[in-house]
């Protein structure tokens, strides 16, 4: 690296505690705030703090495709990490001015969930490896669509959250130009302001250098205050 050296944002591996899967994580919300004491970029933020955004949690409902309730029922809020935070907001504003809102299906998720969704299904096409960690993990994920301002109604996209075919995949085209367009609009303005597009899941959005910011097994309860 010649002259340069690279600063992680990561508390050391070895100062952290591993998951049982062996992953460097954050489980306590006291470490939580000694990760953020030089990095206070990597803080997480309040999705219902956002105007033009709207929370439709479905693992907070049974209204998912593991049909059961993961989040706690009072779950009403959902948190990115400061600079996908931003972004988002941005992101908000600029669809507001088309008439649209954006309907949050999900983002930051407790590593214990992770944990919980993988032991039934064990198949990385599915949910996330909990030896990996996700995006949704490290507070820099985010699944979402589009919704009329007014009438709340949901723009028509291929698929529904959380398809697992090869209809709810970015290049798909057997479907009508209008559903297309709905998908590709959203894409457009996430990539915009910095956002990664998922190939195999139009919905799902990550921030870059998902390496600088840790796992996290936080519940939404602790976060919030
Ligand atoms: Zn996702």
């Amino acid at each position: 690296m010649g002259f340069f050296t690279v600063f992680s944002h990561l508390l050391p591996a070895q100062q952290l505690p591993h998951s049982a899967y062996g992953l460097p994580y954050i489980n306590r919300i006291s470490l939580y705030k000694e990760s953020l004491v030089n990095h206070p970029q990597k803080q997480m933020k309040s999705l219902a703090d956002i105007p033009g955004i709207r929370l439709d949690l479905r693992y907070a409902s049974d209204n998912n495709f593991m049909h059961k309730q993961l989040y706690p029922e009072n779950t009403k809020t959902s948190f990115l990490r400061y600079p996908a935070y931003l972004a988002l907001d941005s992101i908000a504003r600029e669809v507001g001015r088309m008439g649209l809102e954006l309907v949050i299906f999900d983002a930051y998720r407790p590593y214990r969930i992770t944990v919980k969704l993988w032991i039934p299904v064990k198949d990385e096409r599915y949910a996330a490896n909990p030896t990996k960690g996700s995006g949704h993990n490290r507070g820099i994920a985010v699944d979402l669509t589009l919704a009329d301002l007014k009438t709340h109604q949901l723009l028509s996209m291929p698929t529904d959250f959380d398809n697992f075919s090869d209809s709810a995949h970015q290049d798909f085209k057997g479907t009508d130009s209008i559903r297309i367009a709905n998908r590709e609009l959203l894409k457009k303005v996430m990539e915009k302001y910095g956002f990664i597009s998922l190939s195999t899941e139009w919905w799902h959005f990550s921030w870059r250098d998902p390496q600088q910011f840790e796992v996290l097994d936080l519940s939404f309860a602790e976060l919030a205050k």
